[in-house]
């Protein structure tokens, strides 16, 4: 199996690649190294390598892992976001991508007052329409932004979205595009509360292409890590 080091310096390279031929600079694009079913262990090593962003997408496995991993890096939750798992979620993540409901922005809200914090999000978009898939459809997501944006703890700041499965990196990239228009037509409308700074977007097997089409924030697990294991318990 490869290293994690190996791993890291390949992804690297293709994403100055990509980055290159979209003609951005690839430091603007941050890596969210996706570490479910990954071992505190492995997370430890890719810390080593420089990796300062992991995502996971249970808050019960992350709650179990993160005490588990003593660096100074930030948490992401890349995953669907249960209202009972809100409280929780406010204390383990610096960013949580998949704000798709009002109810749950009510309640990360109300949470957030209790604990008397703020809380970075990004709301997720289903554009590729798949029933399977968490989101807010992107009609009306300028609607959802409004109404969210009179929480004052809670702090939007990009979309998030995730493209159909296939073998072939070409078959996202219309999600991708798509994803991109969203994202700076609801830029254009400077809506209070409300900033329009990040675009997740882009998984092991599409990342180039996202980059290519204006990711800024792409989530990789086996580009990192290697296959995944059975769920861990
Ligand atoms: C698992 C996961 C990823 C990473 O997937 P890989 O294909 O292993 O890179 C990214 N985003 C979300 C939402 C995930 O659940």
């Amino acid at each position: 199996m490869s290293s994690i080091a190996d791993n890291l310096g390949i992804l690297q390279d293709r994403i100055a690649a990509a980055a290159g031929r979209a003609g951005r600079d690839p430091s603007e694009i941050t890596v969210v190294g996706v570490t479910k079913n990954v071992e505190a262990q492995r997370i430890a090593e890719a810390v080593a390598v420089g990796i300062r962003d992991f995502g996971e997408n249970r808050v019960q496995e992350a709650a179990k892992k993160i005490p588990l991993v003593e660096a100074d890096v930030s948490w992401h939750l890349v995953g669907h976001l249960q209202r009972n798992k809100a409280k929780q979620a406010v204390e383990l993540f610096s960013l949580i991508h998949s704000l798709d409901s009002a109810r749950l922005a009510e309640e990360l809200n109300r949470r957030c007052e209790m604990a008397d914090c703020v809380i970075d999000l990004l709301l997720q978009v289903n554009v590729s329409g798949e029933d399977t898939k968490f989101g807010i459809p992107p009609e009306m997501a300028r609607d959802a932004l409004l109404e969210m944006a009179k929480y004052e703890r809670l702090r939007v700041c990009g979309l998030m979205t995730i493209a159909p499965y296939s073998d072939d990196p070409e078959d996202a990239r219309p999600c991708f595009a798509r994803a991109r228009k969203l994202w700076e037509d609801l830029g254009k409308l400077s809506i209070s509360n409300v900033r329009m700074d990040e675009l997740s977007m882009g998984m092991s097997g599409d990342y180039e292409v996202a980059i290519e089409e204006g990711a800024t924030i792409i989530r990789v697990g086996t580009a990192i890590f290697g296959p995944r294991r059975r769920e861990l318990s």
